[in-house]
C-alpha cells in the first residue's frame, strides 16, 4: 500500500460516507464554524454541556473525505469527556497528525489520522473540526 491509500483506510471512508453525529444539534449550548479555505471544508460544531461534560457533539457542513470524518470521528471522541479532557485531546490528536506525536498516545480509532502528517496540506482538513470544538468550548 503507498501512503496516500494508508491514509484513505476504510475507516476514514467509511466515516465520510455516513458520518456519524451529522446534524444540527437541537439545545446545543455551545457553537463555532470552522473553514479551511485551501481545501473548501467548511463545518459548524454543536455542543451540549452539562455543567462541565460534553453531553452531546454534532457537526454539519462539507468537506474532504478527510475533514468529514475527522469531524465524525471527533463527535464520538469528545462525547462524555470533561472539558478538561477533550483540550487534552484535541492537544494529543494535533501532536499527533502534525507529526509531533508519541507511539500510542491516542485512542487506536484516531490512530487512523497519524498518516496526515505526511500530507502537510491534509492537516488542516483533518484539524478543522477539532479547531471548531476547541473554540466552541471558549465560549463559556
Ligand atoms: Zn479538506
Amino acid at each position: 500500500m503507498s501512503e496516500l491509500d494508508e491514509l484513505y483506510q476504510s475507516v476514514i471512508l467509511d466515516h465520510n460516507r455516513a458520518p456519524r453525529n451529522f446534524r444540527r444539534l437541537e439545545g446545543a449550548t455551545n457553537h463555532a464554524e470552522g473553514r479551511n479555505p485551501l481545501c473548501g471544508d467548511q463545518f459548524d460544531v454543536w455542543l451540549r454541556l452539562e455543567g462541565d461534560i460534553i453531553a452531546e457533539a454534532a457537526f454539519l457542513g462539507q468537506g474532504c473525505a478527510i475533514s468529514k470524518a475527522s469531524a465524525s470521528m471527533m463527535t464520538q471522541a469528545v462525547k462524555g469527556k470533561t472539558i478538561a479532557e477533550a483540550r487534552a485531546l484535541f492537544a494529543e490528536f494535533h501532536n499527533v497528525i502534525t507529526g509531533a506525536g508519541g507511539p500510542g498516545t491516542l485512542p487506536s480509532k484516531l490512530e487512523v489520522f497519524r498518516g496526515v502528517s505526511a500530507f502537510p496540506i491534509r492537516v488542516k482538513c483533518a484539524s478543522l473540526s477539532w479547531h471548531a470544538m476547541k473554540q466552541a468550548l471558549e465560549e463559556r
